[in-house]
């Protein structure tokens, strides 16, 4: 991957995949971007309203609705595709809806000879990310699921809030399935180098481990509520993709909690799932495997559970 010329295309312009673009024309975060969606009419639409606010940004962004021709020399395909997650539905409802708009995809996208980093955004996202991985025949460490990226940056902001301490000082995870088996090791929680749970202990009986119940169930619930409100849920996605991307183009080597497929770590293998990995040019470099308890390895193993269960019911012929 070179950097003189960063070169994303979004496949999927609708809320996320535009919510994506938008963010990073306003990060100037890449140099070309190229919108395709098998509405081409929207993606050209999408296009020319991003263009005509080039002249109030930072950013000399070439922006252009394309194809799949234009993946060949992408540094990185984002896939928002699909259809959204609708009011009551489980995310295990899109699936097959969604396994077959990836089929559609994948394809014609490897055709191209993209030789670059696949990062899905599409739920159940860990689910999409394995069968990316497995349609295109990529190593894992160039196909990335969004994970719990977007979990984390919320359990970050409300721990912060709840602590009154800067976000960025709050080291903390959402492990597992982006999903109902998604969980916190609060083990691993800190704000600055002080464990969570020794804050609440001395605190006085004014910060809790019922607090942190509370702030855990409530990360678990943010998309669903979001959803019931306004329909769906796309700049807080959109933003979390940038972040992936800049990790990526700045070889940042960032931890991030991704979606990614084990291979013998935390004791499992084949199974895409949200763990903090090292992120670079590279994309996933390497996985980190935190000390968990046991009562916490015992839910990590719940969500592969789960995860590897789905899997199975998807149908590759
Ligand atoms: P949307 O309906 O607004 O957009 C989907 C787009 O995909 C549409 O423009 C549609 O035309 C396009 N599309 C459908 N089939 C296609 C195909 N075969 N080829 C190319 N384009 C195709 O939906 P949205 O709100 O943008 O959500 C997109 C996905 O992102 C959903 O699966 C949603 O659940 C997911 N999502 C994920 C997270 C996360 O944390 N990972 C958060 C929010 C939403």
């Amino acid at each position: 991957m070179s950097n003189q010329n960063r070169k994303v295309v979004v496949i999927g312009t609708g809320f996320v995949g535009m919510s994506y673009a938008y963010a990073l024309l306003n990060q100037n975060a890449c140099d070309e971007l190229v919108l395709v969606d098998i509405d081409k009419k929207k993606a050209m639409g999408e296009a020319m309203d991003l263009n005509h606010g080039l002249a109030f940004s930072g950013s000399h962004m070439k922006i252009y609705a394309g194809d799949y021709a234009d993946c060949a020399d992408a540094d990185i395909v984002a896939i928002s595709a699909g259809v959204a997650q609708k009011q009551g539905e489980t995310r295990r409802d899109l699936l097959s809806r969604n396994a077959a708009v990836f089929k559609s995809i994948i394809g014609p996208v490897v055709d191209s000879d993209f030789s670059g980093i696949f990062l899905i955004a599409t739920n159940p996202v860990d689910i999409m990310a394995q069968i990316t991985f497995k349609l295109s025949g990529f190593p894992r460490s160039r196909v990335i699921g969004t994970g719990t990226t977007l979990d984390t940056a919320r359990l970050r902001y409300m721990l912060g809030e709840y602590f009154g301490v800067n976000p960025r000082n709050v080291h903390a995870y959402v492990m597992g399935e982006h999903g109902d088996s998604e969980f916190v090791p609060w083990s691993q929680a800190l704000v600055a180098t002080k464990p969570v749970l020794e804050l609440c202990e001395e605190s006085g009986g004014n910060q809790s481990c019922d607090g942190m119940i509370q702030i855990s169930n409530e990360v678990r619930n943010a998309g669903a509520k979001i959803i019931e409100a306004k329909k769906s849920t796309y700049y807080g996605i959109g933003m979390a993709m940038v972040r992936i991307t800049k990790a990526i183009f700045g070889n940042e080597s960032s931890v991030l909690t991704v979606s990614t497929l084990l291979q013998g770590e935390y004791g499992r293998n084949n199974v895409y799932v949200g763990v903090p990995c090292i992120v670079n040019r590279n994309g996933v470099e390497k996985v980190i495997t935190l000390s968990l308890t046991e009562t916490e390895m015992a839910r990590f193993n719940e969500s592969c559970d789960i995860l590897e269960g789905i899997f199975k019911e998807v149908q590759f012929d």
